[in-house]
């Protein structure tokens, strides 16, 4: 099977979608097949989200991609990722920033992608072990957040590890179903902006869902 080819492919469909090209470059950049399971490698370049095992998914590319076009970065953030899983997406911002935080619940899941990430030699992103709390208050704040694990309502536990001005961006709604919203952060009444329709696993913990 032919990767590049194959990768090359999917960054020109995410290329109708997807105006920064920044955030198309970055994901050109990186080979997702190396961040699933050997068997569902040949289906690594396909536009959805694929078993990572744990009943979690790495997540469809054009959902990343509008994920992190709207965390609108230039290269000098501090940005926190809630849901390392694979680390793809991880990647993915610290290809677009200065530093990634990211927080993963499930230690074989985090030791995975710490594996993966360090293979292909990336020196600016921290994995943590998600503690009792939401994200990781130990380096807030954070220019911009992402969210890849689904919550009933806007954390403000996450909200307030964010710079005023930050971004964040975060699947709301029902445990099978979402709405993703980007929300910025201002000194006086935060912008909630409606970015459509999605399907994330559930965010588990205090002030998220119960673990089933
Ligand atoms: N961003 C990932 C996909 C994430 S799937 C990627 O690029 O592959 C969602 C992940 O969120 C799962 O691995 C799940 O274990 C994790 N998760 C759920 N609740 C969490 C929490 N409270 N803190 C940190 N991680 C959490």
């Amino acid at each position: 099977m032919d990767f590049t080819q194959a990768r090359a492919r999917l960054i020109a469909h995410l290329g109708s979608e997807i105006s920064d090209r920044r955030v198309l470059a970055a994901m050109a950049r990186i080979p997702r097949e190396l961040f699933v399971p050997l068997e569902e490698r040949p289906s690594a370049y396909g536009d959805m989200p694929l078993p990572i095992g744990l009943d979690q998914t790495i997540s469809q590319p054009l959902i990343i991609a509008v994920m992190t076009e709207a965390l609108e970065l230039k290269g000098k953030e501090k940005v926190l990722e809630v849901g390392t899983g694979s680390g793809y997406q991880a990647a993915i911002l610290a290809e677009l920033a200065q530093l990634v935080i990211t927080v993963e619940r499930l230690p074989s899941l985090a030791e995975t992608a710490r594996k993966t990430l360090n293979n292909l030699g990336y020196k600016n992103i921290e994995i943590h072990l998600a503690g009792e709390a939401l994200g990781y208050q130990d380096k807030a704040p954070y220019d911009a957040i992402m969210v890849t694990a689904a919550a009933p309502r806007i954390p403000d536990d996450l909200l307030s590890q964010l710079t005023v001005g930050g971004r964040m961006v975060i699947p709301v709604g029902s445990r099978y179903i979402q709405e993703l919203y980007k929300i910025t952060r201002r000194r006086k009444g935060d912008l909630v902006q409606n970015l459509g329709g999605c399907r994330f696993v559930p965010l588990i913990g205090k002030n998220a869902w119960e673990n089933e």
